[in-house]
């Protein structure tokens, strides 16, 4: 069967190649990420999640679809919900930035697999852009010349974020970028790596404030090639979980994890903070 992007997130294309968001999801809770390609466990579906892909779908050129596609997006007189109000005015202020357009301006949705430490992998592009494109982007902003200049094209991801504040990271004991914290590092890795170019990998970011602000962000080749490396250590054990060949581990602190919980035993209170560490 061939990937389009009506089957794209179709359970067979979801068993049949790894995408950015499954590592991640096997990243947090192996358990989780499997059950949830078997079909056994659904994902809660945010008003936030759909914000993005209304914003996603009207860059696409889908949004009549996509609207036609989610009556929860309506109240019931017809007119949008005020998320989705904000989301127009979003794409709005988007629209009205040259540079966050031409950033949008290349080949929409651009489906590729390829091959990462022997695992199939599948990515879809926002926007492809070519090398003239990035010529014109440095002539008209030679600040882009950092991440566009001397490239063969780049891979550009739009993001919609609440906003772009540092994030407290349990594992890192710190704050960190919502870059590393929403691991777009690993999904720029993962895009770098199946487009097989090495194009630059570019954030075009608005964000759900009153005002709407907006970035255009690159990762360095050497961040991605760090966290490719990541993504090589661990892809073939999710492989594995995934054909069966050794069992996913539960994290025990998930949504999933909550749901299936068997009690085994009484424990003393004073081991439930160690437990959840
Ligand atoms: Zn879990």
């Amino acid at each position: 069967m061939v990937l389009t992007s009506e089957n794209y997130f179709s359970p067979e294309m979801q068993m049949a190649y790894m995408g950015s968001s499954q590592f991640k999801a096997f990243q947090k809770c192996e358990a989780a990420a499997l059950a949830e390609i078997r079909g056994e466990y659904v994902r809660p579906s945010t008003t936030a999640l759909l914000v993005g892909s209304y914003v996603d779908a009207h860059f696409e050129g889908t949004l009549p679809l996509f609207k036609a596609q989610h009556p929860e997006l309506f109240k019931r007189d017809g007119g949008l919900k005020a998320d989705y109000i904000q989301a127009q005015s979003i794409i709005d202020r988007m629209e009205s930035d040259r540079l966050y357009s031409l950033l949008m301006s290349g080949k929409k949705q651009v489906i590729k697999t390829g091959i990462i430490a022997g695992v199939p992998f599948k990515i879809k592009i926002d926007s492809l852009l070519d090398a003239d494109t990035c010529q014109q982007i440095v002539s008209e902003f030679p600040q882009a010349a950092a991440a566009l200049g001397f490239c063969d094209g780049a891979i550009v991801d739009q993001k919609v974020m609440s906003d772009m504040q540092d994030v407290w990271s349990d594992e890192d004991h710190r704050r960190v970028s919502f870059v590393e914290a929403w691991g777009y590092d690993i999904q720029g890795a993962i895009y770098q790596a199946v487009e097989g170019n090495m194009l630059p990998f570019v954030l075009a970011v608005g964000t759900k404030e009153d005002s709407p602000d907006l970035a255009a962000l690159f990762i360095s080749d050497a961040d991605l090639s760090a966290k490719l490396a990541e993504i090589e250590d661990a892809a073939p054990r999710y492989q594995a979980i995934k054909e069966g060949r050794i069992p996913p581990r539960r994290c025990e602190h998930c949504a999933y994890c909550r749901m299936t919980k068997h009690l085994s035993g009484i424990i003393n209170y004073k081991e439930l903070s160690e437990d959840a560490e």
